[in-house]
């Protein structure tokens, strides 16, 4: 702000200031003519973030500038660099301005309410979310996507926001501020943890009244029992604050207009967490589902594998796709609904190419909708649209000779006349190719509107009109040397030759009107009412025949926004089959199949093949076998290991089978990568989507749940083990007998005993439990746990000794295994010969001091890749427990009970003498 003793402020800075003010936390783009300029700190920033020269307005007035036309490149760096910005535009034409030209702010762009397709990617969700906690044990959630009008609202336990939000993915999150302006530090967590942009609002619009209040008022309605929601709905509050937030950034009516709403944006959904399978942000991470762990980059992972190729055809296709592998079906029939549809597209190829060419003219539809929504389509916006409407008989037609699709052949014929009808008003009103702007016309078609095409014919006719009226008036005149002209200064005019002035006159029928306008030396200019009016029309005529395109292209947005609520079932539908037919494509391309779903708590998987890395590594990749959980015979569920039973024997009874298997191995054998797949196998599966095996039985889950790998989170205040113990809490708390739970290498972090005593008591605790788990360890001592518990297998992956080498043939195969082949693996790596020499004769002289029919010894943990046979003598179970395991106490007499006590107390005695 100017000092006090500052020299006056002109009017246009008064009126930066009064804006600046209005909206703190906003670097203002303040419209100049063809710039947007930027004063003070917001220059000095523009220069440092968009590289725009730093000049002075006045001495001391820092200003940059960028021009209006390419406004938008800078308002995405603006945004991709963190800051909220206020556009503050010219709302009157400064030529008809009276002193100052009226500024207002049009919109405030902030990283949550972006609509323009410059500025957000066909894949991207752009999610601005609200949390509204309301005591201890509830908080809710509202998340809405502006470009598309989608809200969601839910109310969970605090405990699982994090992990709800993690699959909203808020680009922005609002926050109800405390009155000292602080974040709350609940809030902080979450921010940190989902690592977005943050913006603290008034508490006011968090208040339940007012917020269900700015919800009537944003549907129009007198109660929103309609939607599903009770006025005392807690999440209503959450709601409440997102649309106010909305409407107060776009700006869709004046400031304070109190009837100001968003046409597109559809009522609240209600969110219930318990229709999904529910993947926590831990495991959404680890399984890669949206980004790999190594690069953060959308490439590898599941959904970069799934959308690669250009499997979607649609833009709104491709974020579907997402949606559903982030919100997978708890619903048995719900998902082989979609497989249905998936099988028939999958056995008819003529189908998938049909609806590949007709979804192939169906743009981006919810987000056009969006740009209508908030009054700032374009051209284009109106012509793509156009075009994918006029799909809509061609869709319903393919879909209605298909009975797998016979839902959305219902959900589409009614809609396709009313659509095609607004294909037909775009298509004959705009041009095929229009600009990308209204700033200078062209998009109306000639032939449209009379009066466009009178403006255009004046501006490309006049030369002939003025010959023909020259024409006219030197016949009429009798003055053949007659000339009608046009200068700047005078406009048009009709000049006589001084020779022939005085022919000119005013009693003359022919004169009559003519007005003197200019005497030169050897001339006298007139000037006539129709001349005038030819002048009045020319000169506008530009001017009004953009006008005029303004209007239709307005009337023709109203017409389309007036069909908002048939064009979002339209977009939605199209979206579904977008996903579907992508689904179908990849099981065809990729040898998919359809996987059975059932309610069993099983999993079997044949031939299973990880989806990323089986593309990666085509015929490189082994497949390899699952069997989890009860077996049913006859359900399909069948094991590799389990022998047909002959024909004619009755079915046997359902045989627990194993719900844990512990898998041990070698480093790089192939163990993580086994228990991911079979994850994210189950987790297609639960989309509808086929999966990358040879057949597969999947039993449906509640939750499915990872703790793989070392997840260095010390960025988070937290070492790796603590992070590791926090994500096995979770697990032990709420894995259920129908959770899918993979473990990978369980108490790396800690000392070899702590970590095995923790491995081992949490393996226990899952085999009591009952999830389908794979548990992937270094820890041999853990196999032992089969001969304990029905339900506990042991896997191992095979790897062949070849020459002092070994040879990972990655087949995952029944049985436990007792060698790590640490040091080959280190060997492998590159680690000096001496050193892996050193390491060689250690393990042998380590392994001697344990011969001596001791059971196996406990394993180390692998730290630095040179051993992992024993490395540490404190644990070596003794002799005597072994003889205590195999006695029978209920087949002995009390004498041979002492007999036996006798004996063990010697061995101890025995034992500790000689060590
Ligand atoms: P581990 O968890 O046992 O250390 P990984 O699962 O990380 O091993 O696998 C190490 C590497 O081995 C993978 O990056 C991959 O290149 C290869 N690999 C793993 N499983 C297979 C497989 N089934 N077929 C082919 N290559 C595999």
């Amino acid at each position: 702000m100017p000092k006090a003793d500052a020299p006056k402020l002109t009017p246009a800075m008064q009126q930066f200031h009064r804006f600046k003010k209005q909206h703190p936390g906003c670097v203002l783009f303040f419209r100049m003519g063809d710039f947007y300029e930027m004063f003070h700190d917001d220059a000095e920033l523009a220069h440092r973030v968009l590289g725009v020269t730093l000049t002075q307005r006045t001495e001391g007035v820092p200003m940059a500038g960028v021009p209006y036309h390419a406004v938008e490149g800078y308002l995405r760096r603006m945004i991709q660099a963190g800051y909220r910005v206020a556009v503050c535009d010219q709302v009157e034409d400064a030529t008809q301005a009276k002193g100052i030209v009226k500024r207002d702010v049009t919109r405030v762009v902030t990283p949550g309410t972006l609509t323009d397709e410059s500025l957000l990617a066909d894949e991207q969700v752009n999610t601005l979310t609200a949390i509204a906690f309301h005591d201890d044990d509830a908080v809710s959630a509202a998340w809405a996507e502006l470009s598309t009008g989608t809200l969601s609202v839910g109310t969970w336990s605090p405990d699982t926001l994090i992990d709800e939000l993690a699959r909203v993915r808020p680009t922005e999150l609002l926050f109800c501020e405390t009155a000292t302006g602080d974040v709350p530090p609940r809030v902080q967590r979450v921010i940190e943890a989902l690592d977005c942009a943050a913006t603290g609002r008034p508490a006011w619009q968090f208040r339940q009244a007012e917020a269900v209040d700015v919800l009537k008022q944003q549907y129009g309605v007198a109660q929103l029992g309609g939607f599903g929601f009770a006025d005392d709905d807690p999440g209503l509050s959450a709601a409440g604050a997102v649309v106010a937030y909305l409407i107060e950034t776009q700006r869709t009516s004046a400031a304070g207009d109190d009837e100001a709403r968003l046409n597109h944006l559809q009522p609240p959904r209600r969110y219930t967490r318990d229709d999904h399978l529910l993947i926590d942000q831990t495991s959404l991470r680890s399984l890669e589902v949206e980004q790999t762990l190594r690069t953060g980059g959308a490439d590898h992972s599941l959904i970069g594998t799934l959308r690669s190729g250009g499997a979607c055809v649609t833009a709104m296709g491709k974020r579907l796709l997402r949606q559903w592998l982030c919100y997978p079906l708890r619903d048995r029939e719900a998902i082989e609904r979609r497989q249905r549809i998936v099988e028939a597209l999958v056995n008819d190829s003529r189908f998938r190419d049909e609806l590949r060419d007709v979804l192939d003219k169906v743009h981006d539809v919810p987000r056009i909708i969006g740009r209508l929504g908030v009054g700032r389509a374009m051209p284009r916006d109106l012509t793509a649209l156009g075009r994918s409407t006029g799909q809509a008989h061609a869709a319903a037609e393919l879909l209605a000779q298909r009975p797998a699709v016979t839902d959305f052949h219902r959900r589409l014929a009614s809609l396709a006349d009313p659509l095609s009808e607004l294909a037909t008003m775009i298509e004959t009103a705009c041009v095929d190719a229009p600009p990308a702007h209204l700033r200078e016309g062209g998009l109306i078609r000639d032939g449209h509107d009379t009066r466009l095409d009178e403006y255009r014919t004046l501006q490309r006719d006049s030369h002939a009109w003025l010959a023909r009226y020259q024409k006219q008036l030197v016949e009429q005149s009798q003055i053949p040397s007659l000339k009608v002209g046009y200068n700047k200064v005078f406009g048009y005019y009709i000049e006589v030759s001084a020779a022939n002035k005085d022919k000119v006159k005013d009693e003359d029928e022919v004169f009559r009107g003519w007005a003197r306008k200019q005497t030169l030396k050897n001339a006298e200019r007139y000037v006539t009412p129709e001349l005038k009016e030819f002048e009045g029309k020319v000169l506008s005529a530009d001017s009004r025949a953009i006008e005029r395109e303004q209007e239709l292209f307005a009337a023709l947005c109203a017409a389309a926004a007036e069909k908002t609520a048939t064009l979002q079932v339209f977009a939605e539908a199209l979206a579904e089959l977008d996903v579907l037919q992508a689904f179908a494509r990849r099981a065809v391309k990729h040898r998919y199949v359809k996987p059975t779903i059932t309610d069993e708590p099983v999993l079997t998987i044949e031939g299973g093949r990880h989806p990323v890395l089986d593309e990666l590594l085509g015929d490189g990749f082994v497949p390899n076998d699952v069997e989890l959980g009860v077996r049913v015979p006859g359900s399909g569920a069948r094991a590799h290991d389990v022998t047909e039973p002959e024909p004619g024997t009755p079915n046997p009874e359902p045989t627990p089978g194993a719900s844990l298997a512990l898998i041990t191995g070698p480093n790089m054998a192939g163990k993580s990568t086994y228990i991911r797949q079979t994850a994210l196998i189950a987790l297609l599966a639960h989309t509808g989507c086929f999966v990358p095996a040879n057949r597969a039985v999947v039993g449906l889950c509640d939750r499915i749940f990872t703790r793989v790998g070392a997840n260095d989170e010390l960025h988070a205040g937290q070492s790796t083990f603590m992070v590791e113990m926090t994500e096995t809490a979770n697990i032990c708390h709420h894995a259920t007998s129908a959770s899918l739970v993979i473990l990978d290498e369980i108490g790396r972090g800690t000392s070899t005993l702590d970590g095995l005593s923790l491995a081992w008591a949490i393996a226990e605790f899952l085999a009591e439990r009952k999830p389908r788990c794979l548990f992937a360890t270094h820890y041999h001592e853990l196999t032992t746990l089969a001969e304990r518990y029905p339900n506990v297998t042991n896997l191992n992956v095979t790897v062949r000794e070849w020459q002092d080498q070994i040879v990972f043939l990655h087949r995952i195969a029944p049985g436990a295994t007792n060698r790590s082949y640490g040091i080959h693996v280190a060997k492998i790596a590159g680690l000096p010969d001496g050193v892996v020499q050193r390491a060689n004769a250690l393990l042998s002289e380590l392994a001697v001091n344990h011969e001596g029919g001791a059971p196996p010894p406990a394993a180390p943990k692998n730290t630095n890749g040179a051993g992992q046979l024993p490395l540490f003598t404190e644990y070596v179970p003794h002799p005597a427990l072994d003889e205590l395991r195999r006695i029978e106490i209920e087949a002995m007499s009390p004498l041979q009970a002492f007999d036996l006590l006798r004996r063990l107390r010697e061995q101890v005695d025995d034992f500790v003498r000689k060590d």
